[in-house]
């Protein structure tokens, strides 16, 4: 469901290039749950944002259901993610001046499927987020704030959830919780690829993988 050949990222900042991923391949199938882990500075959020076409490789292709992200036109590529790729990153992301039920309808402007009310209440009913739908993100505990996060990543059917450290924010009760909702996503032939430094995803990976220093470790 998704390759990447090749993949190089170099830096340019002031006059010291920043080699960031080096000759990275990879193929994940259709409902893996691939971990990527790798100390701080290891390329993880990078090659998740060039995965979802957020990033332009220096070098490489990403092909996600056949589809090679970046030979898309800018638009196109936007598209395309709008509509399969869901992301969750570990500060949430959410809209602080829009409520609940508006962050998770955010991505009605972009995608092709029209979101409409019941498929949000349904979803933060799952979510067990059901009672904080007109409450401000400010109003709301890093737990809830990542499932509004997830449930606005959800909420297109994505096929595809690239997650960045996102229980990194989060205590045990709150991150075995995010983990169950991207393990049922997961079981229903999602895929997962998500960036963590702890070991409290372990027990939910079907693979695990490792970066160093912007290389994958055989
Ligand atoms: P991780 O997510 O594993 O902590 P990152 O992908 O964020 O690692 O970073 C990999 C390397 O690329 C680091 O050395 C980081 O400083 C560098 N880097 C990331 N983004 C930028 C940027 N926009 N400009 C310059 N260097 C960057
Ligand atoms: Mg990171």
């Amino acid at each position: 469901m998704l390759e990447i050949k090749s993949i190089a990222k170099t830096f340019k900042s002031g006059k010291n290039d920043v080699v960031a991923l080096n000759d990275i391949h990879l193929r994940v199938e259709k409902s893996e749950f691939v971990l990527i882990k790798g100390e701080s500075g290891s390329g993880k959020s990078t090659l998740l944002f060039i995965m979802g076409g957020m990033l332009n490789p220096t070098f490489g292709n990403v092909v996600v259901n056949g589809k090679d992200l970046f030979s898309l036109s800018e638009k196109n590529r936007g598209k395309y993610r709008a509509n399969e790729i869901g992301f969750v990153f570990q500060s949430y992301h959410l809209l602080p001046y829009l409520n609940v039920y508006e962050n998770i309808m955010l991505p009605n402007e972009l995608a092709e499927t029209k979101i409409d009310k019941e498929a949000v209440f349904k979803i933060v009913e799952e979510l067990g987020i059901k009672d904080r739908l007109y409450h401000k993100p400010s109003q709301l505990s890093a737990g809830e704030k990542q499932r509004v996060a997830l449930a606005r990543a959800l909420i297109i059917n994505p096929s595809l959830i690239l997650a960045d450290e996102p229980t990194g924010n989060l205590d045990e009760r709150n991150t075995l919780e995010v983990m169950k909702y991207l393990k049922i996503f997961q079981e229903k032939g999602g895929t997962v690829i998500m960036a963590t430094h702890g070991n409290l995803a372990d027990s939910y990976a079907t693979r695990t993988i490792r970066l160093h220093k912007g290389e994958l470790i055989k």
